[in-house]
């Protein structure tokens, strides 16, 4: 036995005879005696301390073989996974005025057609076969829900063809909130709505700044009433981006949100991230992926610390640690823009020598682009943090240094905040996610 290489021992302030052990690979945690690590390091342990050990992840047969299963992960569970899962950009159109949009100059009465959705129907058909059993779309924007009678048609056909195949179907929408009314909620719940994830900047000031209508008007209110009328017909995560001189305020909208009766039980998560700025735009990460984007800029770093924290706190759920399975790795999901042109995650989306296919075509070969296994190389190879970082985030990386030449290393990241992240978890009562 020895010590598996994803792993990080932290020394607790309060308890001096002891070690914090975690597993980067499983997100594990043991809090143990010194000498007690010392023995295992030094194969000298009891087999049934050694057992717990290694049933943590901490201590493994072998360490050259530990390192080909890590380098293997993407391509057991690309082979394994049952679920396709597919981001479609409905239109680029908005009701709102933000600050900040992803979009930026793109944005416009843009929508996808029936022509189009119908490819997308055909191109979910070929890509459904017998070993797929569950089929996930997450409808997005500029705002979905202007585009509600597509929604509807795309969701009527997928029904009707995953219960012919036996598979499931469900859908979820990253929408503003502004829309989403309670009738408009059942009916969509009936199509297979499952999630919804809203933006709120803030406390009411800084959104309504941030986030107006396109008039001008403010939005905050009238998206606080469409949660309140929705959250017990779907599951809603309250998403949002903070800057550097607002995000110390945005613990006053989670006591805003328990005080109107939004509490923890009501809303299944809540994730702030920062809006990075590139020098001729503004980026709003919107939602991405639970584990996308971290960053090491050293205030996003302290924000960033400091928000879970606020959120834990006050009892709401928030994404733990976990590996990340970044979707540029994962071969079943992709972005499809309102035209039909495919991607591999929505930070690219219009992004010229990104697209990764089309509808009609298929998928075409993406991995130079997106630079799939570029951590695949001895530095990361050797690094404990690779469960939870591979490679970091190409979209931060191509944002920051206008291409993909080498990993997004997280490592700054990671030496500075997961310790406190780990400490979190335990204070919070998190749980490891397998
Ligand atoms: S490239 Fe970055 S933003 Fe895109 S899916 Fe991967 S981690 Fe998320
Ligand atoms: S990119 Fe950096 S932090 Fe990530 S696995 Fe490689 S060396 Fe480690």
């Amino acid at each position: 036995m020895q010590p598996s290489n994803y792993h990080k021992a932290f020394a607790p302030a309060d308890k001096k005879d002891s070690l914090l052990l975690f597993s980067t690979r499983y997100c594990s945690k043991i809090l143990i005696r010194k000498e007690t690590w010392k023995a295992a390091q030094e194969n000298a342990l009891s087999a049934e301390n050694e057992a717990i050990l290694k049933g943590l992840g901490m201590l493994v047969n072998d360490g050259d073989e530990e390192k080909r299963s890590v380098s293997c992960v993407f391509e057991e569970l690309n082979k394994n996974s049952t679920s396709i899962e597919i981001i479609v950009v409905l239109n680029l159109d908005c009701n709102f005025a933000c600050k900040y949009c992803y979009e930026g100059d793109i944005k416009g009465r843009i929508y996808m057609s029936e022509g189009t959705a119908a490819t997308l129907i055909d191109f979910i058909r070929k890509r459904l076969d017998q070993d797929k059993k569950a089929l996930h779309l997450d409808f997005y924007g500029g705002e979905p829900l202007l585009s509600l009678g597509l929604i509807r048609d795309i969701s009527h056909q997928l029904n009707q063809f995953t219960k012919e195949r036996n598979a499931s179907y469900t859908f979820g929408l990253v929408t503003n909130g502004s829309l989403f009314k309670r009738r408009t909620a059942e009916e969509l719940v009936s199509l297979g709505l499952k999630n919804a994830k809203i933006t709120l900047d803030g406390p009411e000031h800084i959104h309504n700044k941030n986030r107006p209508f396109k008039s001008g008007a403010p939005s905050f209110e009238n998206i606080i009433r469409n949660i309140k009328e929705t959250c017990d017909l779907v599951r809603t995560a309250v998403g949002g981006n903070y800057e550097h001189d607002n995000y110390h305020e945005f613990p006053l909208l989670l006591d805003y949100l328990i005080g109107e009766g939004l509490t923890p039980d009501k809303i299944a998560q809540v994730k702030f991230d920062p809006v990075m700025k590139r020098s001729d735009r503004f980026l709003s990460p919107v939602y991405f992926n639970d584990g996308c984007m971290s960053t090491d800029e050293p205030w996003v770093m302290e924000a960033s610390v400091f928000l879970r924290d606020e959120i834990l706190k006050r009892g709401f759920r928030t994404p733990g640690i976990r590996p990340s399975f970044c979707s540029v790795e994962n071969r079943n999901s992709f972005v499809v823009n309102h035209n039909g042109v495919l991607y591999k995650c929505p930070g690219f989306i219009g992004m010229e020598g990104f697209e990764a296919g089309d509808l009609i075509n298929g998928i075409s070969d993406y991995s130079l682009p997106y630079r799939t296994g570029i951590w695949n190389n001895s530095e990361c190879m050797e690094c404990e943090y690779l469960p939870l970082c591979f490679g970091g985030c190409r979209f931060i990386k191509f944002v920051r240094d206008g291409k993909i030449d080498s990993p997004d290393c997280q490592r700054k990241y990671f030496d500075t905040c997961l310790e406190t992240l780990v400490k979190q978890d335990i204070k919070y009562g998190i749980k490891a996610e397998r």
